[in-house]
Formats: C-alpha cells, sequence, structure tokens
C-alpha cells in the first residue's frame, strides 16, 4: 500500500516489507517515510486544520457517521487484514474490527456535543451576577501514534476524536501493522474527509518520530505504546498537549477460597488472547499456597487446551506472536519461570506471566 501524505496516496522506492507473523510471508510493503515526507504532512495538515476548523461539528458526524457505516459493512474484510498482519485469530480480529467501528460511531456522535461550561463568576471579590462561559475549539494539528497489538481499533481512538473536535491528524501506525491504518484513511477519504485532514505516514518510529513529535506546529500527541517510547515523546514534545496509554502490569491474586476451575478459565481467557499481547490482559498469577495445586491442574489443563496454528483457520485459538524475537523471549521466560517454581515453595506462587512487550518491571529483563 502507499501513504497517505500531502493530499494524496505517496509511493517511495525504499519499501518495508509487511510480514505475516504466521509464515513470514510478505503481505503487502508500505514506502519509508523519512524528514521529507514529515515535512510535507506537516505542510499539509495546516492546511487540513484550518478546512476541518471551518465545518460544523454536524458536517463533521455526517462524515465520520459514514465511516462507522462502512467498517460495519466492511468488518470482514478489515478482520482479514489486521490477522494477516497481526497475526491475531479472526474471530479476534472480528471483535476488534467491530469495535473499531463503533468507536468511529462514538466519535461522529461527539461531533456533535462539542459543549464548553457556564461558570459563575461571584467567587471572586466584588462580582455579582456575572457568568463566565467556555468554548472548546480545534488544537489544530494532532499526531497520533499507535502500537502493534490492536492495529485498527487503537487509530480509530485516535483518528475519530481528532476528526471529530474539528482538527487535522497524522497518523504514525506501528511498522509491523500499518496496513490496517492506511486503510481506515482509505474509508476516511471515501466518506468525504478533506485529504488535507487525514494523513498516515509509514516508516520507522525511531526514524521519523522526533522530528514529528518535537515541531512545534504540532498542537497535541496521542500516543498509545510502550512506556519507554511514551516517555521518550514525553520528552521531545515541548509544549503541547500529550496524551499516554502506556503498557501495564496486571496481577491476578487468586485466594485460596476461590473456584480453580473458574478462576482457570478466566485466566486463561484474559491472558491468552492475541498470544497474550494485550495490555489489559493477566500478566501474572499469584495463587495462595492452599489452592495452588488445584489452581495449577485447571490451568494446565485450559492451557493445553488451546490450538495454535494459522490464526485465518477456525480451529485455531491463539495465533502466533508479532515477531519471532518475541516468541523467543516468552520462551527463555518459560524456562526461567519453571527453574524458579520448581526450586521454591512459598507460601504464594507466581504461576505465570505476561507476553508483551512493555515496560513494566517484568519486562525489564528482556
Ligand atoms: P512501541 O514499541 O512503544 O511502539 C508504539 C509506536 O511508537 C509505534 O508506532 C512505533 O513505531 C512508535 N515509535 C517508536 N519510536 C518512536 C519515537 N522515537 N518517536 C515516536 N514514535 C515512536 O509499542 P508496541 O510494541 O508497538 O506496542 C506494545 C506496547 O503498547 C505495550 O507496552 C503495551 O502495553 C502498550 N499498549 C498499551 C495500551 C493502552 O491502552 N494502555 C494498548 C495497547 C498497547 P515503529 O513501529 O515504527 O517502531
Amino acid at each position: 500500500m502507499r501513504m497517505h501524505i500531502g493530499g494524496e496516496w505517496v509511493d517511495k522506492p525504499q519499501k518495508i516489507e509487511v510480514l505475516n507473523p504466521y509464515d513470514g510471508s510478505v503481505v503487502d510493503t508500505i514506502p519509508r517515510g523519512d524528514h521529507d515526507d514529515v515535512e510535507t504532512a506537516l505542510k499539509t495538515a495546516e492546511r487540513g486544520a484550518k478546512i476541518m476548523a471551518k465545518m460544523t461539528g454536524y458536517e463533521r458526524y455526517e462524515i465520520i457517521h459514514k465511516v462507522s457505516e462502512m467498517m460495519a459493512e466492511r468488518t470482514d474484510e478489515l478482520a482479514r487484514i489486521i490477522t494477516l498482519e497481526e497475526g491475531k485469530i479472526l474471530a479476534e480480529a472480528t471483535m476488534e474490527a467491530g469495535r473499531a467501528a463503533e468507536i468511529i460511531a462514538l466519535s461522529a456522535e461527539e461531533a456533535k456535543r462539542l459543549y464548553g461550561e457556564v461558570i459563575p463568576l461571584e467567587g471572586g471579590p466584588g462580582v455579582k451576577g456575572k457568568l463566565g462561559f467556555t468554548v472548546r475549539v480545534p488544537c489544530g494539528i494532532v499526531v497520533g501514534i499507535s502500537p502493534f497489538n490492536f492495529p485498527l481499533h487503537l487509530v480509530c481512538h485516535k483518528v475519530g476524536p481528532a476528526l471529530a473536535a474539528g482538527n487535522a491528524i497524522i497518523v504514525k501506525p506501528a511498522t509491523d501493522t500499518p496496513l490496517s491504518a492506511l486503510k481506515l484513511v482509505e474509508l476516511f477519504l471515501e466518506a468525504g474527509t478533506p485529504p488535507e485532514a487525514v494523513q498516515c505516514l509509514t516508516g520507522s518510529g525511531s526514524v521519523i518520530g522526533d522530528s514529528l513529535c518535537a515541531d512545534r506546529r504540532v498542537r497535541k500527541i496521542t500516543f498509545t505504546g510502550s512506556r519507554d517510547i511514551g516517555e521518550h515523546i514525553c520528552h521531545t514534545a515541548g509544549l503541547k498537549r500529550v496524551t499516554m496509554e502506556l503498557g501495564s502490569n496486571s496481577p491476578l491474586i487468586v485466594m485460596p477460597d476461590a473456584d480453580p476451575e473458574k478462576v482457570a478459565a478466566a485466566a486463561t481467557a484474559s491472558g491468552y488472547s492475541n498470544a497474550g499481547q494485550v495490555c489489559i490482559s493477566t500478566q501474572r498469577v499469584i495463587a495462595h499456597e492452599d489452592i495452588y495445586g488445584d489452581f495449577l491442574d485447571a490451568f494446565k489443563s485450559t492451557v493445553e487446551g488451546i490450538s495454535t496454528g494459522n490464526p485465518l483457520e477456525a480451529p485455531t485459538k491463539m495465533g502466533p506472536m508479532i515477531r519471532e524475537d518475541d516468541a523467543i523471549r516468552v520462551s527463555e521466560w518459560v524456562d526461567e519461570r519453571s527453574a524458579a517454581v520448581l526450586n521454591s515453595s512459598p507460601a504464594v506462587k507466581e504461576v505465570g506471566r505476561s507476553t508483551l512487550r512493555h515496560s513494566s518491571p517484568m519486562s525489564s529483563q528482556r
């Protein structure tokens, strides 16, 4: 696919291959954006922001609502793209595509009700009978940077609200999974979004990220990803609005009076969807010694029931991790924990840990 900058679809001789994590085959290629492309996107977004700010909330609603309807109609197509580039099973990708359409529908609705506040000013000395009021105005240029694990849904979290509020957005999707974001931009353009107002810049974050985030024309950055990159962006951003959705560290504590079968089912469902690559999934299980054995038996059995394989095929319950080095890392963690658990007998035992790349204390051993 091509990237969308400067109001048009742009290709470049320098390409990045987007690989299917299941078999390593090339799903597609994308242009490798550079600093000149960042400049093109920023100049274009300045025009886009002016166009968007002139539109009424209802006009923005109409376009964004249309996108949500198109997404709902094309759920299967979107789900297949997600699975091919990210590796989650088709059932999970279908859920993601459905949820993404809902986020866009919600954003459309919000375009109609960007209310300000009325503030009684009598709290100040000598003021009587006076009211102040606030109005919401667009920021201007918003940069949305997204991670690999929900390549459509999390992009919608950025594009939908930015456009609903009358801004221009430049999306920088994860390099492993840019195709869903590019497809979304296609839909926004098809629905009538001004081409200057929705851009998708592909390329390595470590190469183009700083020039994008440090630029003073950008008024807001919305980022979802790892703690380390989030912190780096906060340092480079300077005085602009920044929203950070970062990694988490979610232990599940199993108390002695819990039902081991129920907890095992819940831990399996929440710990293994998307091959464990979910920021809010169960990332560690800490079980009281009185339930440890029963829980472990039940957990082992439910986990062993997860079939792995091609995520496009229905019997598969878990697809691959995004990259081979992530799978190797997790395999090493499993070996390391197995050895630690066998050699210990504390009152509580840690059963497992997340597979997601994140920057919690657990991942410091990466
Ligand atoms: P990541 O490595 O932090 O990358 C996220 C995005 O940042 C990618 O688009 C990446 O581009 C870009 N980036 C890299 N370096 C940059 C720089 N210097 N400046 C600007 N952007 C830069 O995260 P990931 O591995 O894709 O995703 C997994 C992480 O996301 C986990 O930590 C997970 O917990 C977190 N997450 C959080 C939530 C939440 O809602 N809190 C949801 C999902 C995931 P490239 O791909 O080109 O490197």
